[in-house]
């Protein structure tokens, strides 16, 4: 795999980049041209002085034997990996948006973004600076640098972050921290490139949950046999009436409390419209229902009877007991699956 790491000044990448080769198995790759010298400002004559030092403690592993491993264009990385893509691979080399776009077709990449509180990232410099016996920056030159290094047009950052697949927050105060953060972390699992079955599947029924229009709650659902999807569904009120949103059922238009009424509702369980849509035929022996919630009970009789072999839900409702109880009694496998989530993780 190949990690890509962006992030603001000071925010941790190369120290990231300096774990993943240390501890995980990584190898350091860079571009001949720095995307950093296309911006001459103090902060990033430091960020190149931190790839050199990386550099430096590859240059101790290469008296070992290994190759240095810097390469003239993107293209030239992307052909390097490719041929070698089982192996381990970091760079912090990404510059531009067109570059940034032919890496994440490939299924081997995955980009990292990496922040940190401003006031945290300044203060991180400045002690940089005291070792090196240079004079810091204030706080408000190191602002403005921060600005058009993250949001300068056609050369900021922020456009590359906004892409991560992975967004980590480093606020942690000392490397041993950084390092244990992100050990547990695993940022080399290969699920990472590629979601497993559970997660495509659990993917595919949030999806459906945004076409939902039902006051109450937006749930979608996605009935599944030897891995190929049978059909899909979301909650909704049934065809030619108005949408739920529209105030087609009073019930969930009311602003009750979650359940309130459930038999005065007129919406469609997201369960309901998938079993409706694949009818009994299709759905046979080793069906599996993926539904973002867990079903209620009602849905629960019906999967029951239509011959559903296992239920995969990833969040609880306000009867998950009793629809245990009833797919339990009935042969049916139930399980939780929640999908990683992709927000910001905090190390
Ligand atoms: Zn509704
Ligand atoms: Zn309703
Ligand atoms: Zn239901």
């Amino acid at each position: 795999m190949l990690i890509g790491l962006c992030g603001a000044i000071c925010a941790g990448k190369h120290a990231i980049a300096e774990y993943l080769i240390q501890h995980e198995g990584f190898q350091l790759l860079e571009l001949a041209t720095k995307p950093t010298q296309r911006i001459t400002d103090e902060p990033d004559d430091d960020l190149r002085l931190q790839a050199s030092e990386i550099r430096k403690n590859r240059d101790r592993k290469d008296r070992d034997g290994q190759s240095e491993l810097v390469l003239d264009t993107p293209e030239d990385l992307l052909d390097f990996v490719t041929k070698r893509w089982q192996e381990k691979w970091v760079t912090t080399d990404i510059a531009d948006g067109s570059t940034l776009d032919r890496f994440l077709l490939r299924p081997f990449f995955l980009l990292v973004s990496v922040d940190a509180p401003v006031s945290l990232r300044w203060k991180r410099f400045s002690d940089r600076c005291w070792r090196r016996q240079l004079d810091p920056p204030d706080l408000e030159k190191f602002v403005l640098w921060n600005d058009r290094h993250l949001y300068e047009k056609d050369i900021g950052r922020v456009y590359l972050t906004d892409r991560a697949q992975v967004r980590l927050f480093n606020s942690s105060s000392s490397l041993e921290d950084l390092h244990r953060a992100l050990k547990t972390l695993d940022l080399a699992d290969e699920q990472r490139l590629r979601p497993n079955w559970d997660q495509y599947f659990m993917q595919l029924a949030s999806l459906a949950a945004q076409r939902s229009n039902c006051m109450k709650r937006r749930v979608g659902c996605v009935l599944v046999r030897e891995r190929r999807v049978i059909s899909t569904g979301y909650n909704g009120t049934p065809r030619h009436l108005p949408n739920c949103n529209e105030g087609g059922c009073p019930r969930c238009n009311r602003g009750d409390g979650g359940g309130v009424g459930l038999s005065t509702c007129l919406c469609l369980h997201a369960e309901e419209n998938a079993l409706l849509e694949a009818g009994r035929e299709r759905i046979r022996e080793g069906a599996i229902l993926y539904c973002d919630t867990c079903p209620c009970l009602t849905c629960t009789v019906k999967i029951t009877q239509v011959g559903i072999s296992e239920v995969v839900y990833s969040q609880g409702y306000n009867m998950d007991s009793e629809s245990a109880a009833i797919l339990e009694a009935a042969g049916v496998n139930l399980r939780q699956f929640s999908p990683p989530s992709n927000g910001l993780i905090y190390l």
